[in-house]
């Protein structure tokens, strides 16, 4: 659990958690930043067709974000979201209010985040039972990534996790936007076998990303990965 953070400048955060001292790289590469304490990790891409801002965190996040945003009197001009799950969408409502971003989901996931659909919850009761109380507000008008062009930002279809689980390779950073297709658990890239809806599904995708070499793995949970 993480006690104490504090900015000491834009490029790094030092996080002090109960067992270890972190001092954490808040830029990924000159052109990649991670927003620091939104649950599932957001990643800002400054690409050469706009601000991208991939996922949202938790409901609560959206505050920190925007923050991010107003200090660099900056906004985003596009959301691109991982999956549906509440940890990675949660804070949109808040975002899209303050912004107005277009955003992009893969066309599997995307009548959750509008409320067309409800949530298949994963094999595991407890877990399908945590994610029963969670509630998400819907969001209008989210656009399918097969509309999406942004030149330097190709898609990895990686299915599983959830049915549009969905990585995003930026070459020119040499880095592959993962959502929760992969997890990083103790430097191995692994399934996140209880939120997972199809495990051998994902565990397929989890092959075409290590296939990825010399690319850097932005996974939602935990830190950046070698591929
Ligand atoms: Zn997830």
């Amino acid at each position: 659990m993480k006690l104490f953070s504090l900015n000491q400048d834009q490029s790094f955060i030092t996080l002090i958690s109960e067992k270890t001292l972190v001092l954490k790289h808040m830029r990924i590469t000159d052109r990649i930043d991670l927003i620091d304490g939104t649950m599932a990790h957001s990643y800002v891409f400054y690409s050469s067709s706009g601000i991208v801002l991939f996922d949202t965190g938790t409901r609560g996040s959206g505050k920190k974000i925007v923050e991010y945003f107003m200090n660099r009197k900056t906004k985003p001009a596009y959301v691109i979201l991982t999956h549906y799950h509440m940890d990675h969408i949660g804070g949109l409502p808040r975002i899209k209010s303050e912004f107005n971003p277009v955003v992009f989901i893969n066309d599997a996931d995307r009548k959750v985040v509008t409320g067309e659909a409800t949530m298949p919850h994963p094999p595991n009761r407890l877990v399908s039972m945590m994610l029963g109380l969670t509630r998400v507000t819907p969001v209008g008008d989210v656009k399918s990534l097969g509309d999406m062009n942004l030149e330097e930002i190709k898609i990895l279809q990686t299915p599983g996790h959830t049915p549009g689980s969905t990585s995003f390779i930026i070459e020119s950073e040499k880095v592959v936007v993962v959502g929760d297709s992969l997890v990083n658990s103790r430097g191995k890239a692994t399934v996140s076998k209880a939120f997972s809806l199809d495990i051998d599904l994902a565990r397929k995708s989890i092959e075409k990303l290590k296939n990825m070499k010399g690319y850097k793995a932005l996974p939602g949970h935990g830190d950046p990965l070698d591929l």
